[in-house]
């Protein structure tokens, strides 16, 4: 069993939903009120809290930053849920109230939601004070407690039955997002951050605790304590055990089952309702209804169909397929992570790391990079225009945004707008700027030798203007290198120099009493080449290549960083052809066969970013972990490979590698941008919108 194909924590989920059908239906209780009991009211209970602990699991992964997302998330349900029931409320004549819609859910499995929606917010702030927060979350629990199982004692208790009544003006059970579920999310989330228990020690706590249980609820239930059942003392103990052995099994994902398990839980009360009806009207009341096991394998089936039929409605199903699998860049998160991580590790205290993913992250996906990067709390990011960072806005990128090339002025309210920090590019550009009458942050550009944009490095003059504009709020100053990535000593000794200049002008500008803000000077090259800047501490790098794990070209410096390279470019094989000696192909029959030829149409062309003389320059793509030549013309969106040298006849659907890894092959980067004529900057940023993007799963 690999990690993929058993992704146990979402297919328990569905066990979960099942076991609340069965509390809500009493699968038993035709044949053993005893059994029953145990099956629903003890067993059954660990699938609520199993719910939460797996969400507070997965948030805390990423440390609680999906918070308002799964909010978000939950209160559409919530909304969908409480407009999908209300035909039965009206029918019931159980009327909608302000109280049930904001505590109780407006049917009775429906608590689940607005209590999360309390819980989620207060769990993440409990989270943030570690040791002390699962304390109180744990306070909450055992006073819930007192309101629900073990109300018979704890309610007589005169400080608490004030309290348990106050609770009870507003919550009908003390199962909820104050007491209950609190404690669960918390748990889960400690799983993300302490190692993982042995399994055998996870299944002798959840054997233990599920007998405690056991013998704790029948107790109870005996001596007629319970207000309500689905609280026990030792029911932590039993979730703390089974969430571990199921994490041992695997923290695998399944998105189609877990959607499936959250809308079962959703539409069982409508299938309970359905199945009474169709039992009355086929006469099969006695079966279906009157014989509890009759009644819950009707309702679990319809509640899983329903569910499905939800899904497919909902177009969720047609979501999950792809219709980029002709061509496409394949993301590794976790070289990016990596990569991230090297990277801040390698620039000295104090300078913290800007993600540059301008041109759609090098052909990386900008959203997509942005985003993994700010899960692992990035929050500096540049790019190279307007519309890049409006992109990135409505992406949800949170972080501060700079805009490292012209901007039009018109343009000022969108950078107010969508909260960008825009490069000035040179005097006259800030004056105009600020002439827009938007209040801006921006970043002054200085000139240090490269002649691109900035003020020139000795105009301090005109430097100090622009922090006395009326509009402009200067945020940063900063330069950048031009020879950084060359290893003679004439690039070193530039580098060097405009080094010296910048960090002179900053001192001249702190001399007038001016602040900089955020310093910044050094690109990839800055921090991978040692030779070019030294013993300058700067606020931020600014770094987009050695992000993305790659080099310029290969022969440019050696760095002792454990880079890796983050994008794979594929295709898939679209036609085979026989050619026999003499035959031409493609256009302007630019390939003859001077051999009895295999021909491969892969579905990728110059429209995708590879120059059209690719096989001239000498150009390869990788099939069955084999080099093969590109041969001919390539076209806007196919081109054509020698495949005759390949062991295994090639097949139309097999993918090929363009850029990657393909079983003991590889083509890096490097190495293409150097058949293409060019540096992997230029290749990389070039790689067509068209291509699809995936993100290589663990
Ligand atoms: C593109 C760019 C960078 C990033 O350069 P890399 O070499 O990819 O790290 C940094 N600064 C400026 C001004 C840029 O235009």
């Amino acid at each position: 069993m690999t990690r993929r194909n058993f992704p146990a924590l979402d297919w328990f989920r569905l066990v979960a939903a099942v076991l609340v059908v069965a509390i809500h239906t009493g699968p038993l209780s035709s044949f053993s009120p005893v059994a029953d009991l145990w099956f629903t009211r003890v067993l059954a209970r660990v699938a609520v809290p199993y719910f939460a602990m797996v969400s507070g699991y997965f948030l805390a992964r990423q440390n609680w930053k999906g918070t308002g997302r799964l909010w978000r998330h939950t209160l559409v349900l919530y909304v969908l849920s409480v407009i999908a029931y209300l035909p039965l409320n009206i029918y019931a004549g159980n009327p909608v109230t302000w109280r049930n819609l904001i505590f109780n859910g407006t049917f009775y499995h429906l608590w689940y939601l607005p209590a999360l929606l309390l819980a989620l917010p207060l769990a993440r702030a409990l989270a943030k004070n570690g040791r002390w927060g699962l304390g109180i979350a744990g306070v909450l629990y055992l006073l819930g407690l007192g309101g629900d199982s073990y109300y018979g004692l704890a309610g007589r208790l005169p400080g608490l039955g004030i309290l348990y009544e106050a609770s009870f003006c507003f919550w009908d059970y003390t199962r909820n997002g104050l007491f209950f579920l609190p404690l669960f999310l918390l748990l889960g989330a400690a799983f993300a951050v302490r190692p993982l228990p042995a399994p055998r020690t996870s299944a002798r706590l959840a054997l233990v605790g599920l007998l405690a249980m056991t013998a704790e609820a029948f107790a109870l239930h005996g001596l007629n304590l319970t207000r309500h059942d689905s609280m026990y003392l030792f029911l932590p103990l039993t979730m703390w055990g089974l969430f571990g052995l199921l994490l041992a099994a695997n923290a695998g994902q399944d998105r189609a089952v877990r959607r499936t398990a959250t809308l079962v839980y959703l539409v069982h009360p409508w299938c309970i309702v359905l199945v009474r009806g169709l039992a009355r009207f086929f006469g099969l009341w006695g079966l279906l209804v009157e014989n509890s096991a009759g009644h819950f394998a009707a309702v679990v089936p319809l509640s899983v169909a329903l569910a499905f039929a939800l899904q497919a409605l909902a177009g969720a199903r047609s979501r999950r397929l792809s219709p980029d699998v002709r061509a496409w860049r394949e993301i590794d998160p976790d070289a990016l992570r990596q990569n991230a991580a090297a990277l801040r590790a390698a620039l000295p205290e104090g300078c913290a790391l800007m993600a540059v993913v301008k041109a759609d992250a090098y052909g990386h996906g900008a959203i997509l990079t942005a985003r993994a990067l700010a899960r692992e709390g990035a929050d500096l990011f540049a790019v190279a225009c307007l519309s890049e960072g409006i992109a990135l806005r409505k992406g949800g990128i949170r972080g501060k945004i700079l805009i490292l090339g012209w901007t039009d002025p018109a343009q000022a309210p969108l950078l107010r707008r969508w909260r960008l920090c825009a490069t000035v590019a040179d005097a006259e550009h800030g004056r105009t700027l600020s002439a827009q009458g938007v209040p801006l942050h921006v970043h002054l550009a200085v000139d240090t030798g490269m002649h691109r944009l900035g003020i020139p490095a000795e105009d301090t003059a005109q430097l100090a203007e622009m922090f006395a504009l009326p509009n402009l709020h200067v945020d940063g100053v900063y330069s950048h290198l031009c020879t950084s990535d060359g290893d003679t000593s004439a690039d070193r000794d530039f580098a060097r120099r405009q080094t010296e200049i910048f960090a002179h002008t900053l001192a001249m500008l702190r001399g007038l009493g001016l602040d900089p803000g955020l310093t910044h000077l050094q690109a990839s090259y800055g921090v991978l080449n040692p030779g070019c800047v030294q013993e300058q501490r700067f606020g931020a790098a600014r770094l987009g290549l050695a992000l993305y794990g790659v080099r310029s070209d290969s022969t440019s410096v050696e760095s002792p960083l454990p880079l890796r390279p983050v994008l794979s470019l594929r295709a898939r094989v679209a036609a085979v052809h026989q050619l026999r000696a003499g035959e031409g192909a493609g256009y302007g029959l630019a390939f003859t066969a001077r051999r009895d030829t295999c021909l491969v149409v892969l579905a990728i062309g110059y429209a995708d970013g590879l120059p059209r003389d690719y096989a001239d320059k000498g150009g390869v793509v990788l099939l069955q972990g084999r080099r093969c030549p590109v041969v001919g013309r390539v076209c806007m969106d196919q081109m054509l490979v020698d495949a005759t040298d390949l062991p295994q006849p090639p097949q139309a659907g097999q993918i090929a590698t363009l850029i990657g890894v393909d079983g003991e092959e590889t083509l890096r980067a490097e190495e293409v941008a150097e058949i293409c004529g060019t540096i992997t900057n230029e290749l990389l940023s070039r790689l067509g919108p068209r291509l699809g993007l995936q993100v290589r799963e663990r």
